[in-house]
Order: structure tokens, then C-alpha cells, then sequence
């Protein structure tokens, strides 16, 4: 029986485990099989037919081959999918096997070559855009542009809000209703399912890096797409043909992790909060950028609360955030986010490396995904290390 509730926190334990008590079991099964037994011929050809044109699995012809369907992927694509509050979601190896796969689709099943891409964007997703990789032709704007920016031949619409690394927030709705006809996509691994449901302000698809909040515990690489059944057909049949499946494994500890994530998200977003107003006091702090503090008020609007990633522009420009990293011992100086530990990294030297000049992030800026550790702790660890060496430090 599928669970009913409305509640997050019940769903998160109990969704995509519909199938384990007829299985007599308790824990989520991990089925690691590269191949299945056929049935025979014509069933299992059946079955393979359906699943790489995007179809499911036909029932009598059996799963086939891991690249086409794998039932530990899919149990944690329908809990997701319960999560953002979606027909369905489609699982990938990485957050940008997810992000190519959306592109491909887009472009290839419409016959239209052209994106327009709302920056700022994570650094790995505007490379991917502005290198022409995927044939796909380019207009970055700002959200502001979107209408203007929309042309006949344009086959999809991509934002990320908060958008990395300046935690800009992007009205979805506007730019959904700027798009007109075209889909757009929603970069929303900032927000989870959990503070925004991008498909109910009216996105076609909720990607997210599901290495970072989802799986929160640092040891996953994956990524997964929301959307209707019609879109996950597409998107499935390119993960069919070109092979960006995620890992069992991977999916096991994604789907685990989930039953956590309202609550991980609940506390770490607490201490950023509290972590964020004690940065603003701080007078070698220039500017505090946290989701609170957006001027629509769009954290209270499409977001249910601000997340738990902060950045901060220094004062002491890009020699005072090369101090900062290499000074904190509590966070770990690393890029990635999202997890139960707190990590702190430098946008224009790391994740945003490859962006072209135009888009890249201030130099002075340093990014701080906030764990789980005692917010006083994480306090402490950052007085320590913004006063290292310094004489413009918070001491
Ligand atoms: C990390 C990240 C990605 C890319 O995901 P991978 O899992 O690293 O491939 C895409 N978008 C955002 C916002 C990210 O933070």
C-alpha cells in the first residue's frame, strides 16, 4: 500500500518501501545484479523494448540488464519523486550525468538546438553550457531577460535557486510564466524537497545533485531528475542509450539517507541561521549572503526556509579567504556541501574555476555549508580562524 500521509517527515521514512513487507523484509533490499534471467525470447525482448524507449519493465519479461532497470534505483526514484511531490523521478550517476541527460532530451525528442540559462549557476553546469559540448547553443541573462531571451527554436529553460555560490534566489513562478511554452528546469539541490517543490510553482523538472543534501553523508555520487511520467520517459531513454545509470549502491544509501533529511535539514538550517546574524556583526564581514535576507522575500515564499548554506564576502579580499580556509579546523576546507559536516571551500578558486570571467564570483568570497556540529562550536571554529593572522579578524 502506498503511504498516504502528507507529512514529510512520514513520507521521507516510509516512501518507496511499498514492496518490502511481500518481499519478508524490513531493511531496503540492495539487488546488485548486472544481468537477469529471461524468461524467454519474445518476453524478454518485450521488456527490453519497453525499457529503452523509456518505458518501465514489462512484468513477465523481467528487468533484463542494470543499464535499462535496477528495482533498488527505482524504489529510491519513487520515494523521491513522493518527496518533490512528482509523477516520478529518474536517477543518474552524478548531479551533471543528470544535467546532460536533461539537455540531451530536451534538445534531441524537440528538434530544437537553443537553452537559455539564468546565471548564476553551479560552476560545473555553466561550464558544461558555455563549452558547446553537447551542440546545444547558449543564452545566458539574468532572470530578468528570460522573456526576452526565449526564442522559437528554444527547447528548455535552466535556474538554480539559491543559485551558487552568491545564494541569489530566482522567482520560479516568474520565470515560468517569462518562459510561456518552454519547460523550464530547476536546479534544486540547495533547497532539497523539503524547503521547495519547483514542479508546483509550475517547473518541468527538479534536478538535483543528490550527492550533496540527499545522500548528506558524503560518501554518495548521484543525481536525479522530478518531472512527469512523459518527461521520464525521455530522460530514461537517454540514460538507457548513453549509460549514466546510478550505482545500486549508490541509490541504497540515497534512499537510507532520505528517511534523515527533513530532520538534517531542520537542524543544519538552524545553525546557519544562527551562524549567519552572528556573521553580520562581524566587522571584517562585508556582506552576509543567506536566503533570508533576499529582498522579495522569496525564502518565505517558494522556499518554507533559507537552507543551510551561507557565503560570505571578506573584507581582506581573496588573501583573507586563502587565511580563512586554511585556518578552520572544525569545517573541512573542501568543495561539495550538503552534508552532516561542515565543509568550507573558495567559489572563484575551486567549484567555479571554469567559468567564463563575466560570471565568476568575487574573489573574496568563501562559501560554508553548515553540518551538524554544535552551531556554538562552528562559531568558535570560525572566530579562531578569521582572526589568524590578521589584523582586520573579529577579535
Ligand atoms: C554539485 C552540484 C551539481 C553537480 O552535481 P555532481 O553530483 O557533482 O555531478 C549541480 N548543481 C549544483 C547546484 C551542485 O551543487
Amino acid at each position: 500500500m502506498p503511504i498516504t500521509t502528507p507529512h514529510l517527515d512520514s513520507l521521507a521514512v516510509h516512501a518507496g518501501r511499498e514492496d518490502l513487507e511481500a518481499l519478508g523484509v524490513h531493511a531496503l533490499p540492495l539487488d546488485l545484479s548486472s544481468t537477469n534471467p529471461l524468461p524467454d525470447i519474445e518476453r524478454g525482448g518485450a521488456s527490453y523494448e519497453a525499457m529503452a524507449t523509456g518505458g518501465r519493465p514489462d512484468p513477465d519479461g523481467g528487468h533484463v540488464y542494470q543499464r535499462l532497470w535496477n528495482p533498488t534505483v527505482a524504489r529510491f526514484e519513487s520515494a523521491l519523486a513522493r518527496l518533490e511531490q512528482a509523477q516520478t523521478s529518474v536517477a543518474y550517476a552524478s548531479g551533471m550525468a543528470a544535467m546532460t541527460a536533461a539537455l540531451i532530451a530536451s534538445t534531441s525528442f524537440s528538434g530544437k538546438r537553443h537553452v537559455v540559462a539564468v546565471r548564476p549557476l553551479y560552476g560545473g553546469t555553466d561550464h558544461l553550457l558555455a563549452s558547446g559540448l553537447l551542440g546545444v547553443e547558449v543564452t545566458f541573462c539574468t532572470e530578468h531577460e528570460v522573456a526576452a531571451s526565449v526564442r522559437a527554436d528554444t527547447a528548455l529553460v535552466v535556474l538554480e535557486t539559491p543559485a551558487n555560490p552568491t545564494l541569489d534566489l530566482v522567482d520560479i513562478a516568474g520565470v515560468v510564466a517569462a518562459a510561456g511554452d518552454v519547460p523550464v528546469l530547476v536546479d534544486n539541490t540547495f533547497a532539497t524537497p523539503i524547503l521547495q517543490n519547483p514542479l508546483e510553482l509550475g517547473a518541468a523538472m527538479s534536478l538535483h545533485s543528490a550527492t550533496k543534501y540527499i545522500g548528506g553523508h558524503g560518501d554518495v555520487v548521484g543525481g536525479v531528475i522530478a518531472c512527469d511520467e512523459g518527461t521520464a520517459a525521455r530522460l530514461r531513454q537517454v540514460r538507457a542509450v548513453t549509460g549514466g545509470l546510478l550505482h545500486p549502491l549508490g541509490a541504497y544509501l540515497l534512499h537510507r539517507g532520505l528517511a534523515t533529511l527533513p530532520t538534517r535539514i531542520r537542524a543544519q538550517q538552524a545553525g546557519a541561521v544562527e551562524i549567519a546574524s552572528w556573521l553580520r556583526t562581524l566587522p571584517c564581514v562585508e556582506r552576509v549572503h543567506f536566503p533570508e535576507d533576499d529582498d522579495r522575500g522569496l525564502a518565505g515564499k517558494q522556499m518554507s526556509g533559507p537552507g543551510a548554506m551561507i557565503s560570505i564576502g571578506l573584507r581582506g579580499g581573496y588573501e583573507a579567504a586563502a587565511r580563512l580556509t586554511s585556518s578552520v579546523r572544525l569545517f573541512t576546507h573542501a568543495v561539495s556541501l550538503g552534508g552532516v559536516d561542515s565543509l568550507v571551500q573558495h567559489p572563484a578558486g575551486l567549484t567555479h574555476r571554469p567559468v567564463q570571467a563575466e560570471a565568476k564570483p568575487s574573489a573574496n568570497i568563501v562559501r560554508l555549508s553548515i553540518g551538524l556540529e554544535s552551531p556554538e562550536d562552528l562559531i568558535a571554529d570560525l572566530d579562531r580562524a578569521l582572526s589568524a593572522g590578521s589584523s582586520t579578524g573579529s577579535a
